[in-house]
């Protein structure tokens, strides 16, 4: 399954995407954990990408670009992808349609993840984060251990980018450069939007009714 999990920041593609990588058997690629995971390590790309992520811009297409491109052609992705946080941009959408022809995997589904601003606001801000890329939610989906990750142990923290000004800004470059794809996948034929609005679990099972479809 070739698959793109699309929505606003806050929406649960990476909650889903964790679930559904499980249940499919398909990688996860988080466009932004990829981008999290250089900034920890002070890699020239982590480097380059920490002072748009903070101010909540988007990081440069060619940038990003590179990172799918090589990310794609892994032997993992053979039985199939989910993209989480890519593509964000018209060019960025143009590109992966590029590199998809290239390997002759064409997208097969983009998954729409609809949630309303005010939710947005509300999950942001509570969202608390592990270093292995789980992520919790300080009264929807709160860790066993306050502050600890279930998974690894880790001790959990807030990203720079959930508080309030850079929340307000990653809505709003949301809606002026990631939301015209909707229109753009729509034209395609492979768009399919579901409801977010109901708990993990709900919009999970409403994820896999439509994927088994
Ligand atoms: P995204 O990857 O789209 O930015 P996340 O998956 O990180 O979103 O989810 C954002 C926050 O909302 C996290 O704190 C997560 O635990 C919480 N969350 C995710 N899905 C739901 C849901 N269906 N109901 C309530 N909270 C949710
Ligand atoms: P969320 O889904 O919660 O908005 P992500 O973890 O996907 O956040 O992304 C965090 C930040 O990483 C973005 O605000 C942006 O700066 C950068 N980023 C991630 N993916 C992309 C992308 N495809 N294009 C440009 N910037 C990106
Ligand atoms: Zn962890």
């Amino acid at each position: 399954m070739n698959i793109v999990l699309f929505g606003p920041p806050g929406a649960g593609k990476g909650t889903q995407a964790k679930k559904l990588a499980g249940h499919y058997k398909i990688p996860h690629i988080s466009t932004g954990d990829i981008l999290r995971a250089n900034l920890r390590e002070g890699t020239e790309l982590g480097l380059a990408a920490k002072e748009y992520m903070d101010k909540g811009e988007l990081v440069p297409d060619e940038v990003l670009i590179g990172i799918i491109k090589n990310r794609l052609a892994e032997p993992d992705c053979q039985v199939g992808f989910l993209l989480d946080g890519y593509p964000r941009t018209i060019p960025q959408a143009d590109a992966l349609s590029g590199i998809l022809d290239e390997i002759s995997k064409p997208l097969e589904v983009v998954l729409n993840i609809d949630v309303p601003d005010n939710e947005l606001v509300i999950r942001l801000g509570g969202r608390r984060m592990c270093s292995c890329g789980a992520s919790y939610h300080i009264k929807f989906n709160p860790p066993e251990m306050d502050g600890i990750c279930d998974t690894c142990g880790g001790t959990l923290y807030q990203r720079d980018d959930d508080k309030d000004d850079a929340i307000r800004q990653r809505l709003k470059v949301y809606q002026e450069q990631t939301q015209p794809l909707i229109d753009y996948y729509n034209r395609m034929g492979i768009l399919v939007t579901v409801d977010g609005t109901g708990d993990i679990d709900e919009v999970f099972a409403d994820i896999c009714d439509m994927l088994d479809k």
